[in-house]
């Protein structure tokens, strides 16, 4: 595969050069191709079927990309897991993935799962596998063209997580895109502030790589404490930007976060939810020096398919920021419920159809059929996007179905519900998105609860979180919890979301 090549040639010849940076540690390119030839001689040690995906569970480190490498180098694709995910959720992509092997580069509590249809590899072994000095005798089996490279588990409207398949020629399409078309082809510093569970991460980690650039990593801790991060950014020498409108907004808020603070900064890349023409604005007028790219795209398509530069120009023209146009192999489409293509100017479901559309969910025949398809010999996909055409610029208008983003993460309100209604202190429930300025701010869960013996509202909401934290992220639990005795029906017998919309925004 040639990002794979790319990689390798870098590591020969630049072998000190830093292919990552966090916070404490760092990578140089001959040790992560050193590292994760061990870790793939390791894992074809292993009786495991072939092409089965592996579990990467960790954070920021240095050996997650270490693990991602060692799983593709010897043929089987990885399923990235940040920290933040709960043992159930975990447990969950274990059923829906069939995987048999967990590398885990952080503590993991291994006695909730059954080692005899699980295989761990805590972090110490992982490291010892690593640094261990014997020669490496490697099967040259990379995954290439249509094995899965990896896949990458989102919120279902079932309530379970479902498995995005990304292929190598998915991954390549979208690399090669990157490298052609944006101004980051020289060995530069790459923010990755997405952990890598979510599809933004790829948007920096594969392109840094297969240029010879250096990731810089966002832990955790960074976003927890401010001070930290800004110190952090301080020295980084930052010059391509990757994250979400959210998390520049917040950098926003920090007087100091300007050019000055990252004098090498040129590239800003936004992709994940809408970015407003104010946070635009405010980044150009602080990063004078910076140029700004609005990308969109779903994980299904790998990471994103169209872009935009934001220019002061179009700023002073648009109240609504442009989502671009379509990198070249690939095609966007605007349909109507009949899937009728419709012309410019009509709003419709966007189709994307390219080499980089995804074969479909992992395992999940029936969901993949609902929303891929083949088109003209080119793999299809319905995003559940609404949006039009205008002056061959494509623009965003919104979901037609439950699908959220809050704060840059991706979620189905009905994954939410599904689980709240778990709860042994819940009868029903739903979730309604609460805006500001036209973005979620946070959820509010209406619940009607079962009976109880809490004498106080929030006892109850207390318990009910405490049920909820152990199967979904931190981030998925709704902010507020409400309590009323019945849902308000629509007069077609459904819950009425509007009316209880309407309820927290009045
Ligand atoms: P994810 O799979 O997490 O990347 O989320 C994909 C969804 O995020 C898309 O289907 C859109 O709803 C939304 N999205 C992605 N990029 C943008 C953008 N530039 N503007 C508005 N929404 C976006």
């Amino acid at each position: 595969m040639k990002l794979l090549q790319s990689i390798q040639q870098i590591a020969r010849q630049h072998p000190n050069k830093l292919a990552f940076v966090n916070q404490g540690s760092q990578l140089s390119y001959g040790e992560l191709w050193e590292r994760s030839n061990r870790l793939a001689s390791n894992i074809q040690k292993q009786a495991i079927d072939s092409k089965s995906p592996i579990i990467v569970y960790g954070h920021m480190g240095p050996e997650m990309i270490v693990s991602f490498l060692g799983c593709v180098k010897s043929g089987h694709p990885y399923i990235p897991v940040d920290m933040s995910i709960p043992i159930e959720r975990i447990k969950k992509i274990i059923e829906s993935s069939n995987a048999y092997l967990i590398l885990s580069t952080e503590s993991f509590e291994n006695n909730y799962f059954d080692s005899n249809s699980i295989k761990i590899i805590e972090s110490e072994e992982l490291e010892e596998i690593l640094t261990d000095e014997t020669e490496i005798i490697l099967e040259n089996n990379w995954v290439n063209e249509d094995d899965n490279f990896y896949i990458i588990y989102t919120s279902g409207s079932t309530g379970n997580p479902k498995g995005v398949q990304i292929t190598a020629n998915n991954l390549q399409s979208f690399v090669d895109w990157m490298i052609s078309d944006f101004p980051i082809d020289k060995q530069e510093v790459f923010l990755n502030q997405a952990p890598f569970s979510f599809d933004l991460s790829v948007m920096d980690l594969y392109p840094s790589l297969s240029v010879g650039g250096t990731l810089f990593a966002v832990t955790k801790e960074m976003v927890g404490n401010p001070k930290v991060l800004f110190n952090e950014l301080k020295y980084s020498n930052i010059n391509v930007w990757t994250s979400t409108p959210s998390f520049a907004q917040m950098c926003l808020m920090e007087p100091t976060f300007s050019q000055e603070m990252l004098p090498e900064l040129e590239v800003f890349l936004f992709c994940g939810e809408v970015l407003t023409t104010d946070t635009a604005n405010q980044l150009l007028d602080r990063f004078p020096n910076a140029k700004i790219f609005n990308l969109y795209g779903p994980t299904e398509a790998t990471v994103a398919v169209s872009m935009i530069e934001v220019t002061k120009e179009m700023i002073a023209t648009h109240d609504v920021l442009p989502i671009g146009r379509c990198k070249g192999d690939t095609k966007l489409f605007i349909v109507d419920e009949n899937g009728k293509q419709l012309p410019d100017g009509e709003k419709g479901e966007m189709i994307i159809a390219g080499p980089s559309v995804s074969k479909g969910y992992l395992g999940e025949e029936g969901l993949t059929a609902k929303s891929f398809f083949i088109q003209e010999g080119e793999r299809a996909y319905k995003t559940g996007d609404a949006g039009y055409i205008k002056n061959g610029l494509l623009y965003y208008k919104g979901r037609l179905d439950f699908q959220v983003k809050v704060h840059g993460f991706r979620m189905e309100l009905e994954e939410i519900e599904n689980n709240i209604g778990k709860s042994q202190f819940v009868e029903a429930c739903v979730v309604v998105p609460v805006y500001r300025d036209e973005k979620i701010d946070y959820l509010t869960a209406f619940v009607v609860p079962a009976k109880h013996s809490f004498e106080k509202e929030f006892q109850l909401t207390s318990a009910i979180k405490k049920e909820l934290s152990a199967m979904l992220p931190a981030y998925m639990i709704p902010r507020k919890f409400s309590y009323i005795s019945q849902l308000p029906m629509t007069p077609n017998g459904k819950a009425d979301r509007k009316k209880l919309l309407q309820e927290v925004m009045s």
